[in-house]
């Protein structure tokens, strides 16, 4: 399985607009942010975790043409912006596009783009979604994906386990705090990507210290914080993380064996 940060930025992106802070003026790159998603390739099957609102620069950037599925973690504006831009990706293949959510995320998906979900008003070139409410376990090609509901204490959210070749990893970039029975399923991941919003509380996200007690109780093989704010500076995160714990950049690339 390998694993592409398409964006690791929380919902403004960094740098911010009109902000002149250490990290929004930092000339390191892994201080930009675009807004977060990951790509996921494993045995030829191709996933999108979100379609941000930076998917087209983000695809370009990283020449990523044709696509299996996108399955969607939740309906906030940061992680399904980009609807639009996956008509490229529907243009380069017959059929609608596999799309995953849960049944809440994905009627707030057909309010907001119904253009493309009703079939008396999509046109030829419009986005086709072959819509799936996803709340058990599907497969995708060679994966074999797990939504887990998690609290973002905002709008319905999930995680998602993917699994294949004996190799697991969790997504989770938007989470406040994670139930019982998702916790449980997500034991011993070979990698976990979390939420790691900043150093301070907030009413939504999980904070530093709030991710590092989540690792430590799900016991990943290696960790990533991602949907990183400003607050973040990559050298200075990086050197407060336990040895297991990395922060993620844009353009980061992982594989599990
Ligand atoms: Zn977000
Ligand atoms: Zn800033
Ligand atoms: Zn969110």
């Amino acid at each position: 399985m390998n694993i592409l940060f398409l964006g690791t930025g929380t919902s403004t992106g960094v740098p911010q607009i009109g902000c002149s802070c250490a990290v929004c003026t930092s000339p390191d790159p892994r201080n930009k942010r675009l807004r977060s998603s990951i790509y996921v390739e494993a045995s030829g099957t191709r996933i999108l975790l979100d379609s941000s609102p930076d998917l087209r620069q983000q695809a370009l950037r990283e020449n990523i043409t044709d696509l299996d599925a996108v399955l969607y973690t939740h309906a906030h504006v940061d992680h399904i912006g980009g609807f639009d831009d996956l008509r490229a990706f529907c243009w380069r293949r017959t059929g609608g596009l596999p799309m995953y959510a849960s049944p809440e995320t994905m009627k707030t998906l057909r309010t907001m783009y119904g253009w493309a979900f009703e079939s008396g008003k999509a046109r030829t070139g419009y986005v086709r979604p072959e819509p799936h409410e996803a709340t058990e376990p599907f497969r995708v090609g060679s994966v074999l994906a797990t939504p887990l509901p998690v609290d973002h204490a905002a709008v319905d959210t999930c995680a998602y386990m993917l699994e294949s070749g004996g190799m697991r990893l969790v997504y989770m970039p938007d989470v406040k705090s994670i139930p019982e029975a998702s916790l449980e399923r997500m034991k011993g991941a070979d990698l976990l990507i979390i939420d790691g919003l900043r150093y301070d509380l907030h009413p939504t996200h999980m904070c530093l210290d709030e991710s590092l007690a989540a690792i430590r109780a799900i016991e990943p093989g290696q960790a990533f914080l991602t949907h990183l704010s400003h607050n973040m500076d990559y050298r200075i995160l990086s050197g407060r993380l336990p040895e297991n714990v990395g922060a993620a950049y844009d353009g980061l690339r992982l594989s599990l064996p």
